[in-house]
């Protein structure tokens, strides 16, 4: 297929590679000359602007773009994806955004004759290296089963989550409840461990009992406990603290358009916001023990 891509930052650069190495053409757009650098060594085709990507020959596009406000320049911007589209090109969005403005953009590309998915991803870089990704998809059965093909190069589990902006629905209520649990394992492990116990036997001992979940098990922020984590290896690499705060934020005003409390989700937001001013927004997101632990 001819497939135009836009943002080939940590995650894009290399979903494109996939998307190369599983023999498709590629087109991509990218403000930083150093990702374009990388698509055409890799085999992809250096386009100008999404304009350029919009007019080219291609049977869809995906964007993988930082936030909301640069989704809406490439889609809905005078020189935009929308404003040179063909009609029938099928448009997915795998940024991680609030549900409100993946469904406003979704709208405009209606408008305009284009089928339009969100499909944000987890797994992080190394999902998208390995080709492992989630997709989290949002839009109709039929432009979901035309997008799946083309997901499948990139991701394991391709998810269809209902209605457009139901894919980042799904993302933020995960990512809310990740950065909850984390808060309340490093929470449970410094006191257990304040109060004269070993890490490793105490996530033994919570692994096999009810307070189990993943950031315990798979993901535990105490140092040690879990080889080959983030805290084994000083919190470096992982999901980023500024990252789940993004994550939290979109959350919490996705929540205020509807009238939805989140208390506890506000109240992570608060802990890592203090956390980043540390100077620690950098670090795996799991560093959150840091607040509770004297000794870091
Ligand atoms: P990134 O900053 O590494 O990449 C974004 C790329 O978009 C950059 O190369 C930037 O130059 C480019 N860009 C910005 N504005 C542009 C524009 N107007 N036109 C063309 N290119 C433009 O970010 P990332 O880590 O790749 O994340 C991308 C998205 O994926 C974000 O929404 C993020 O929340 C989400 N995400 C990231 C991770 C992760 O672990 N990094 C995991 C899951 C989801």
């Amino acid at each position: 297929m001819h497939i135009g891509f836009i943002g080939l930052g940590n995650m894009g650069g290399p979903m494109a590679h996939n998307l190369l190495k599983a023999g498709h053409q590629l087109y991509g757009f990218d403000l930083s000359a150093t990702a374009l650098a990388t698509l055409s060594a890799a085999g992809g085709q250096e386009a100008t602007s999404p304009a350029a990507i919009a007019k080219a020959d291609v049977d869809l596009i995906i964007t993988m773009l930082p936030a909301a406000a640069h989704v809406r320049e490439v889609y809905l911007g005078d020189d935009g994806l929308l404003a040179h589209a063909r009609s029938g090109v099928l448009l997915i969005d795998s940024s991680t955004i609030d549900p409100m403005t993946a469904r406003q953009v979704a709208a405009a590309a209606a408008n305009n004759g284009n089928p339009m998915i969100d499909a944000p991803v987890s797994g992080g870089t190394q999902g998208a290296a390995a080709g492992t990704l989630t997709f989290m998809v949002g839009g109709s059965e039929a432009d979901f089963l035309q997008a799946q093909p083309i997901l499948a190069v990139m991701g394991k589990n391709i998810v269809h989550c209902g209605g457009s902006g139901n894919g980042q629905v799904a993302k933020v209520a995960n990512n809310m409840l990740l950065g909850i649990s984390m808060i309340g394992v490093a929470e449970a492990m410094s006191l257990g461990v304040a109060l004269g116990m070993d890490a490793k036997v105490l996530a033994g001992v919570i692994n096999s009992s009810s307070g189990r979940c993943w950031s315990s098990e798979v993901y535990n922020p105490y140092p040690g406990v879990v080889e080959n984590s983030p805290a084994s290896r000083g919190y470096r690499g992982g999901f980023g603290t500024d990252l789940m705060l993004k994550d939290l934020g979109l959350a919490s005003e996705a929540a205020k358009q509807v009238r939805q409390p989140v208390i506890l989700g506000a109240l992570a937001q608060q802990l890592y916001q203090a956390f980043s001013i540390q100077g620690q927004g950098a670090l795996d997101f799991s560093a959150i023990i840091k607040l509770y632990r004297q000794e870091e």
